[in-house]
């Protein structure tokens, strides 16, 4: 028997109040641009597509799978424009998004600090144990805050903790760097998902084993050794998007709950596109 009602479908403003529960715009870095980017909050929303960067690549794979929302980490105006004009990559972004009915939406920051956010998948995965915010949000949960530091229930190598991680990161080309001891114990563990050189004093004086974060500089990461003398806390560089894509499912799956435990019914999908900008690497060796 059916009942003759189709699935109730939320209206986008619907969305951003669940979005808004679980990834707060309040959390978000004073610089960041978080939340609606395009889109109509009357428009209904059936399908919502996960993405890392809003990509020309990402932007017609979810135009062309029929979202009516694409969900990204990183914003697309992040600061001024005075265009956008179809001609320029991202007008043409914007035309495209318009033009086909979907709408875009940026958990940057406040998705890296939340509860359940990029840090916390990224610790989770990792298995690190009691794990607490490396800097604790200012105004928000004593959970919340930017990157995490926790403990490995075992300890083990450098070198074996690196492979793990290359392992569980999505595979591109740049694979993983680090910076110490290959045989050193490690168990003691910080992470920030994305660019956190920031935060590698933090590490250091929370007494991390290693650090492991993505775009570190040769002046940051270099004055990190010489301060740790070549010990502790390690580095591992990784890719910056891979940090990140990790927490798509996860918060692909929170939506859908959140959304479903309101009576809502959506599809969420996560991108299987790879925008890490490099393409590959010649090292010595191999
Ligand atoms: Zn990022």
């Amino acid at each position: 028997m059916t009942s003759g009602t189709s699935p109730a479908v939320p209206a986008l403003s619907e969305v951003l109040d669940v979005v808004e529960e679980l990834w707060p715009s309040s959390l978000a870095e004073s610089w960041d641009a978080v939340g609606l980017v395009a889109g109509r909050r009357e428009a209904e929303v059936s399908t919502i597509h996960f993405a890392v960067d809003p990509v020309a690549e990402v932007v017609e794979e979810a135009c062309r799978a029929g979202a009516d929302l694409l969900i990204t980490h990183h914003p697309l105006l992040l600061r001024g424009v005075t265009t956008v004009e179809a001609g320029t990559f991202k007008g043409a972004v914007i035309h495209r998004l318009i033009e086909s009915g979907c709408a875009l939406l940026s958990a940057h920051t406040n998705g890296d600090s939340a509860v359940g956010g990029v840090n916390d998948v990224l610790a989770e995965i990792l298995g690190l144990e009691e794990t607490t915010p490396l800097k604790p949000a200012e105004e928000g949960l004593n959970e919340e805050g930017l990157g995490r530091i926790g403990t490995l229930p075992q300890g083990t190598t450098l070198g074996d903790f690196a492979a793990t991680v290359f392992g569980i990161l999505p595979a591109v080309a740049g694979g993983v760097r680090v910076a110490g001891d290959r045989d050193a114990f490690i168990q003691r563990v910080a992470l920030c998902g994305g660019a956190g050189d920031s935060l590698l004093q933090t590490a250091a004086e929370a007494g991390a084993d290693v650090y492991i974060t993505a775009d570190l500089r040769h002046h940051p990461a270099s004055e990190a050794r010489e301060a740790a003398a070549g010990g502790r806390p390690y580095l591992m560089d990784v890719s910056h998007f891979a940090s990140e894509w990790l927490w798509l499912p996860a918060a692909a799956q929170a939506l859908d709950r959140a959304l479903a435990d309101r009576g809502w019914q959506v599809e969420v999908a996560v991108s299987g596109i790879n925008t890490d900008p490099w393409d590959f690497v010649i090292t010595p060796g191999h």
